[in-house]
């Protein structure tokens, strides 16, 4: 595993050309005055960013030409350019974003009849390194800005809008889920789930975030007292299995992860997700969920399973049995543990968990 870097603020952006996308409602108020215009240009300024979704400032026709000429000078939207698009039959859109200094990640797009989510890169690269993930294969290069998050729900958002079937035009979720381990981007993870709730209208208990399990980065999650929902990455009932799988693990045994999930549980009231991918005569056997409910049992828990998507760069691995996935829960189930198995969409397009990789531009 690398050493992580120092988080990167929003502040640490050279202020000439500072994104406008990341800045709360607020902050753009305080702007307005310092550019020498009433606070309440601000709050139009939030509403085109977050709300309508301008891309240039031509666009914010209700702003005076003074305004805009203003803010363009020293500012950027902080839309990304989106490289490329994938669809697949089932709404599920992938889109491959390029920030200012050429870093690119993917960002997915989960419609569904009556609502819509957004699964969310939070680093470029990850130094998590778990052997299934495509992301973990690439490495880490930076972590991502609070506006820089936000604007791919915004992309994601603005499909939706324009050519989505869905019968809804806003995101009701976001997951933290795409490229990369959130928690060690934490700083920036938080003031992103604020701007989704305050200025996307995102409600929190909409937003979930996941973790590999960093149980002292959890630990100051829980501190927030967020009504957001922990996701943590287990995929292993012993330790054995999960070290073999996850290499922070090493450094962090299951009995510390369950710790900082109770503690998360016990500060925030919300129950912890546990996120298990199956992976075809791995960890799909009887002794590893045995292990696991073992774990979990009287624990306000809930269990996702997801059965392995072959990627393509990553062939050692393979998919479950219809069988083996079955046995699993009903072993969980037999302990009153709640189990869902997440609905596996846009596999087509490689957007499926663990299937987010990309490199950077060539400049
Ligand atoms: S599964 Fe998540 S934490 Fe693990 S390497 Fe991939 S992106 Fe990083």
């Amino acid at each position: 595993m690398k050493e992580q870097p120092s988080v990167i603020t929003s502040r640490s952006i050279p202020k000439s050309r500072r994104a406008l996308i990341g800045l709360t409602t607020e902050q753009l108020r305080e702007k307005s005055v310092e550019l020498g215009f009433e606070p309440f240009r601000g709050k139009q300024l939030a509403e085109w960013l977050y709300q309508k979704r301008a891309r240039t400032f031509d666009a914010m026709t209700n702003l005076p030409a003074a305004f805009r000429d203003a803010l363009s000078a020293n500012h950027t939207i902080g839309w990304p350019e989106v490289v490329s698009t994938y669809s697949a039959d089932d709404g599920t859109a992938k889109f491959l974003v390029e920030y200012a200094d050429g870093n690119r990640v993917e960002c997915v797009l989960l419609p569904y009849e009556d609502r819509a989510g957004v699964c969310l890169s939070s680093q470029v690269g990850c130094a998590a390194g778990c052997v299934f993930c495509a992301t973990g294969a690439m490495g880490f290069t930076r972590n991502l800005t609070p506006g820089e998050m936000v604007a791919q729900a915004l992309v994601a958002e603005d499909r939706l809008v324009t050519q989505s079937s869905s019968a809804t035009t806003r995101l009701s979720h976001v997951v933290f889920m795409g490229m990369g381990e959130p928690l060690w981007n934490l700083e920036n993870v938080i003031q992103a789930v604020y701007l989704l709730n305050e200025e996307m209208k995102i409600g929190m208990r909409g937003i979930t975030v996941s973790t590999v399990g960093i149980p002292p980065a959890m630990r100051t999650l829980a501190e927030e007292k967020l009504q957001i929902t922990l996701a943590v990455s287990l995929h292993a009932g012993t330790e054995e299995v999960r070290r073999q799988l996850v290499p922070v693990a090493r450094k962090y045994p299951m009995e510390s992860v369950f710790a900082a999930a109770d503690r998360y549980f016990d500060l925030t009231g919300r129950r912890v997700t546990y996120e298990y991918v199956l992976l075809g005569g791995v960890n799909d056997t009887k002794e590893e969920a045995t292990a696991l409910a073992a774990w979990l049992r009287g624990r306000p828990a809930h269990v996702n399973l997801i059965p392995w998507n072959p990627a393509r760069s990553i062939s050692e691995f393979k998919a479950p049995h219809r069988e083996a996935v079955a046995r699993f829960r009903n072993v969980l189930e037999s302990v009153q543990i709640p189990v869902t198995q997440r609905f596996e969409r846009g596999r087509g397009i490689d957007a499926a968990c663990g299937q987010l990789a990309i490199g950077k531009r060539r400049r």
